[in-house]
């Protein structure tokens, strides 16, 4: 008689969500990811208690077709790649197709959608089991609200810190989501109270006023760069205007907040010595590239990426800082005629 056993989907559902669903801030990182990639142009994240006991995310985009509604909560189900090929070239946040399936097997959650062509859909889960379906109301989009997260998982409910400190989680996935999609109005409250709103009118400007201020907004420098790989462009601060630790320093590829210490580095690079010892800058670098030229499929919840070309987009990213602080005049400019 073997030994080894095929586990239960549901089992299986809930070790992915030990990768995937580490606190309430991934919960709201995964579903505004799926609302953003559902061509959302309003998306509005409702908490409570630090996401502790609720979660309600509401999105204009494309909804969900009915007869796919039960499919989304299966393990590795994904409207977004079918093969290798996709794999390689992917052009949205999500593909893993292990979100819902891992949020709904901890948690309980109900989603209504409606793709706009059809009366909306109702859908509830408890612990991953479907609870009950229905219909609900035509309006476009989708909403989402998970209540009771970690109900069953005893372990991650304890590791779980205060409100205040899973609120600043949220509040931090929530900022960056604004900052790589200016196009995309966000609002998000908690406890009933707005923390952040913004126009969704492009304006990146806007947004950096929106989450660091307007003194910051003001001190901010434009900054653009191209390669035929790549192209860059932000808005970096003044060098006066600096912060004590890297987490004012965001770097987005294609639309997706990344954490990359290169980059970083070439970032301060092209301060050159203009930082004074222990700051630094606050800057928001939007990098497009072709989806072939990097790999986020590198951990789950892809924050990590790996780039071919890494070098050349770090001296991109340096020589068009340099630039702008040339041009304003921080840096003189050599001249090389005499
Ligand atoms: P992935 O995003 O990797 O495809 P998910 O488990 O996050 O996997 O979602 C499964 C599928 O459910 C998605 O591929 C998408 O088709 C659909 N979906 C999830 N959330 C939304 C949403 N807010 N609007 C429209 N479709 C959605
Ligand atoms: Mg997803």
């Amino acid at each position: 008689m073997g030994k080894i056993y095929q586990l239960t989907d549901e089992l299986s559902n809930k070790i992915a969500a030990g990768e995937v669903v580490e606190r309430p801030a991934s919960v709201v990182k995964e579903l505004v990811e799926n609302s953003l990639d559902a061509n959302s142009r309003q998306i509005r994240v409702d908490v409570e208690e630090g996401g502790l006991t609720l979660i309600r995310i509401l999105d204009d985009g494309d909804g969900i077709d009915g007869d796919d509604l039960e499919t989304a909560f299966f393990r590795h189900a994904t409207s977004k790649i079918r093969n290798d090929h996709d794999l390689f070239r992917i052009a949205t946040l999500g593909f893993r197709g292990e979100a819902l399936p891992s949020i709904a097997s901890v948690s309980r959650l109900t989603l209504k959608t409606c793709n706009g062509n059809h009366e909306g859909h109702e859908i509830k889960l408890e612990g991953g089991r479907i609870t009950s379906k229905g219909s609900s109301p035509s309006r476009k989009g989708t909403e989402i609200i998970v209540t009771d997260l970690f109900y069953n998982t005893p372990a991650r409910l304890k590791y779980l810190k205060t409100v205040h400190t899973e609120l600043g989680h949220i509040s931090d996935v929530v900022n960056r989501m604004a900052l790589a999609h200016p196009e995309v109005a966000f609002h998000l409250t908690h406890n009933g109270k707005t923390l952040l709103k913004t126009m969704g009118n492009g304006d990146m400007l806007r947004v950096i006023s929106a989450i660091y201020g307007s003194h910051v907004a003001k001190n901010m420098l434009e900054v653009k760069g191209e390669t035929l790989d790549f192209t860059v462009k932000g808005y970096v601060a003044k060098p006066e205007v600096t912060r004590s630790n890297r987490s004012y320093m965001s770097t987005i590829i294609n639309g997706r907040f990344i954490r990359n210490y290169p980059l970083m580095r070439a970032i301060q690079d092209g301060y050159h010595t203009l930082l004074p010892i222990g700051k630094f800058p606050i800057v928001v670098l939007h990098i497009e590239m072709d989806p072939i030229l990097i790999d986020v499929n590198v951990h789950p919840s892809k924050l990590e990426v790996r780039l071919s070309k890494e070098q050349a987009l770090q001296e991109l990213v340096t020589r068009s800082l340099k630039e702008v602080f040339q041009r304003t005049r921080f840096i003189p400019e050599v001249r090389y005629d005499s």
